[in-house]
């Protein structure tokens, strides 16, 4: 696609270009949703911050300018990027408006607008299945008459996925979309439910709608605005957001953070260091008249927005959105709900997921929730696939413990244990896996905590005596395996579950020391 160019990969989330004819932007984004007539936080504190651009709406701005077309960039003051919904919000809060979908089309062409969007209905959250329906079909109908309009236009434009919250229906417009040749899709979001940290009906119908979009084009989330939330949608493939939360929530004394939403009464501390929590106290915010607290609120929490969107974006460049991903899923209960239904759709993670990126960091692997890291999984089904099944490991299964890096010094002592026999290693992250891997990423390239829970043991061990019955079935001379641990580390406990459930699947199943000389050299390190 020439006007959307993805660069760098992670999970279903990526870094690229979406080029406009006022310039490019860099997504994930997010556009600040700006008041056309009153705007409280002026447009070049937004610019400063690193925005450049922000949405408005065309149809108040028709209202402002009487149907006059006036230039958009001009009478804002603004020569970067500008993205206008048509009014479809304004349809959904006060019922139908007074403007027609070709009439706001037109006039968004002829302000010079660089992404448009089309009059949508909204499903919101309060329409009858039925009714959402009719939303839907009407909005189809609308894109149909939209089309001759947009074949000389020179803007980018948007085709609202609705159906919101039915999922047969965001199914359905999702599906309908690939008929239509508009440049960027956007799915309708139930704002209401976010407002009470309700995220899972978004992260569903994010996953749903990315599943059945075409994945090539951009894949823009209306109404949706908080730093809690926007990794997990961008992990599924979101790439553009916009809101208003920053100044709705300013208006309401409500101030954002990584993870939540505070009430400036409910603060002792500011935990920020924006330039407006650097040069204000608390106490100083609090004294201000309420139109300049709002003002100084609501810079503030852009200044969150953006630094979340900068965070994202490291993280993908890094290849450790998943692990990011984790870190935000301890802060709320939320965000575990939500992280929840990421797993879930960790298949269609796989399929969008490079597994090595020419500068991927070392892996983190912290608890259970490390063994569903997409790419690990990628990388052990390819493991088993094009290495495990292939090679010839006679009548028993050697498994010796990754316990230590580098893994020379374990090779050189199971030389001596077991000098004519192959073996395979077996680590509580990383599965079973032959030692000539031992230096490939990410069997190297991990970091790890020693102390491992027992839920990653059970998870574990049953991954591992799952991998053992798959070779088994292929190689039927199998019919033993020999674990060798070290005392007192996480080997004991993984080797003795392995045991245990190979035995109950009537495979023979032994453990070993790996005796006092080599245990010595090899129990990890005390701290
Ligand atoms: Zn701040």
């Amino acid at each position: 696609m020439e006007y959307y160019d993805p660069k760098e990969y992670d999970l279903a989330g990526r870094i690229a270009k979406l080029k406009t004819k006022n310039g490019t932007i860099e997504t994930p984004y997010l556009f600040p949703v700006i008041d056309p007539i009153r705007q409280d936080v002026p447009l070049y504190v937004i610019e400063k911050m690193g925005f450049n651009a922000f949405i408005t709406n065309a149809y108040l701005f028709y209202r402002r300018n009487r149907g006059r077309p006036k230039n958009i960039h001009d009478t804002l003051k603004w020569n970067k990027i500008i993205m206008t919904d048509s009014g479809g919000y304004q349809v959904l809060v006060y019922g139908d408006i007074e403007i027609d979908n070709k009439t706001i089309i037109e006039y968004e062409k002829q302000i010079g607008v660089d992404i448009g969007v089309i009059l949508d209905v909204p499903t919101g959250t309060k329409m009858s299945w039925e009714e959402a329906r009719r939303a839907v079909f009407e909005t189809f109908d609308r894109a149909t008459e939209a089309l001759p309009l947009l074949m000389d236009a020179d803007q980018l434009w948007v085709l609202p996925i609705q159906g919101a919250p039915y999922r047969d229906l965001v199914l359905y417009s999702s599906l309908r979309a690939w008929k239509y040749p508009y440049h960027i899709h956007a799915l309708g979001s139930p704002t209401v439910l976010l407002e009470r940290y309700d995220y899972t009906d978004i992260v569903e119908l994010v996953a749903l709608a990315r599943l059945h979009l075409p994945p090539q084009k951009p894949l823009h989330v209306f109404g949706v605005g908080h730093p809690m939330i926007l990794p997990f949608l961008v992990a599924l493939g979101a790439d553009l957001f916009d809101s208003a939360s920053y100044i709705l929530y300013a208006r309401d004394g409500r101030y954002m953070t990584e993870t939540g939403t505070r009430r400036l009464d409910e603060l002792t501390y500011l935990p920020c260091s924006c330039p407006v929590c650097s040069r204000y106290t608390l106490a100083e915010l609090k004294s201000l008249k309420r139109k300049e607290q709002i003002r100084l609120l609501a810079t503030h929490n852009l200044y969150v927005l953006m630094e979340e969107l900068r965070k994202i974006k490291e993280h993908i460049k890094e290849g450790r959105l998943w692990e990011y991903l984790e870190y935000k899923s301890k802060a709320h209960p939320s965000l575990r709900s939500a992280f929840n239904i990421v797993k879930k759709y960790v298949r269609l993670l796989e399929k969008y997921n490079p597994l090595t990126k020419p500068n991927t960091f070392a892996m983190m692997m912290n608890d259970y929730d490390s063994l569903h890291h997409p790419r690990l999984r990628a990388i052990k089904k390819n493991v088993y696939k094009f290495v495990l099944s292939k090679l010839d490991l006679g009548n028993t299964i050697y498994l010796v413990p990754a316990i230590r890096k580098p893994y020379s010094s374990i090779i050189e002592l199971v030389k001596e244990i077991i000098p004519n026999e192959e073996y395979l290693f077996y680590h509580p992250f990383l599965g079973v896996f032959p030692p000539s891997l031992s230096n490939t990423y990410p069997f190297f390239q991990h970091e790890y905590n020693d102390n491992i829970d027992r839920y990653t043991i059970i998870e574990s061990s049953n991954e591992i005596v799952d991998t053992i019955i798959k070779l088994r079935e292929f190689r039927k001379s199998i019919n033993e395996v020999i674990i060798y641990y070290v005392e007192d580390s996480w080997s004991e406990s993984l080797s003795e579950a392995i045991c245990e459930i190979l035995l109950g699947h009537g495979i023979k199943c032994t453990r070993h020391t790996l005796g006092a000389l080599v245990q010595s050299q090899l129990r990890p390190r005390e701290l």
